[in-house]
């Protein structure tokens, strides 16, 4: 048993920070929202939500909080990106010089899924989560071009990976913090919680 509650952080620079921050209470966190070095340092587990990497990128420089949450993470705090926040935090964006965090081993492709399914929800098998399929929300989603051998693909759509995880890191291609589904906010709780004690 933890302590005290999980104080999950929400990077909320640009994005769908709320929705974010409702279903990780839903999940059993206490929330806080981040845009300063000093709210970094109060969170036990990060969540970098939708949004636009090419702009986040960005912002993360302008706020000084690139260089902290690289530390923090590789220190062993709990991180989950979303669409935009798995893009950030990859090893590189397929044929693109965009800068990234480098915190997860994969390679991304950026709006990589089309026209066909450039906005849809589609049900993923995700054995970590149960039986039951999740809906998978995506929204110009990138998706898993290679992954490294420390990096464990939990789910795939079409032949890719859009659910990896790597340690403390995760990364969603798509959005469960739009559906009603908390599975995957759970999921990040109970990891980040079991790294608190
Ligand atoms: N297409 C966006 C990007 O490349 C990501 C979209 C999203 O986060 N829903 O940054």
């Amino acid at each position: 048993m933890a302590a005290r509650p999980l104080v999950a952080g929400v990077l909320a620079v640009q994005g769908d920070v709320e929705e974010h921050a409702r279903a990780l209470e839903r999940s059993g966190a206490r929330v806080r929202l981040v845009k300063t070095v000093a709210a970094l340092r109060e969170v036990d587990a990060l969540v970098v939500p939708g949004g636009e990497s090419t702009t986040v990128i960005k912002l993360l420089d302008w706020f000084g909080l690139t260089e902290p949450i690289v530390e923090r993470v590789r220190d062993g705090l709990p991180f989950w990106g979303t669409c935009m926040g798995m893009i950030v935090a990859a090893h590189d964006v397929a044929d693109m010089e965009q800068k990234t965090l480098d915190l997860l081993d994969v390679t991304v492709r950026r709006n990589a899924f089309g026209r066909q399914v450039a906005s849809a929800e589609v049900p993923l098998d995700i054995p970590a989560l149960g039986a039951e399929q999740f809906p998978g929300v995506f929204i110009r989603a990138p998706w898993i071009e290679r992954a490294g051998p420390a990096v464990e693909v939990l789910a795939s759509y079409g032949g890719h990976g859009v659910f990896v995880r790597q340690g403390n890191v995760m990364g969603t291609a798509f959005h469960p913090e739009l559906t009603a589904d908390g599975r995957v906010h759970d999921y990040f709780v109970k990891m980040a919680t079991a790294a608190q004690s």
